[in-house]
């Protein structure tokens, strides 16, 4: 009885887990293209396309403590402004 409680709780921790990454990242707005690692990362991070409202269909990973979402060809604006 004891193995089939902790089963269950293991079933709804990861049914959690998974809600809460749907949530940060909703599928209506972003799309996952694939795990990439570029030259000189550690490991390689999950990318996903989405529309900037300048630039249209880009593709980036989520950055910074928030986790957000950022144009790279926005960021490029930012540095040079
Ligand atoms: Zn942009």
């Amino acid at each position: 009885m004891t193995a089939v409680l902790s089963a269950l709780v293991s079933v709804a921790i990861i049914i959690a887990a998974y809600l809460a990454a749907r949530h940060l990242i909703p599928r209506s707005k972003y799309r996952y293209v694939g795990h990439r690692q570029m030259p000189g990362w550690k490991g390689a991070l999950p990318f996903y396309e989405f529309r900037c409202k300048v630039h249209g269909l880009v593709e980036s990973y989520p950055a910074g403590y928030g986790q957000v979402l950022r144009c790279p060809l926005c960021q490029d604006l930012d540095r040079y402004c």
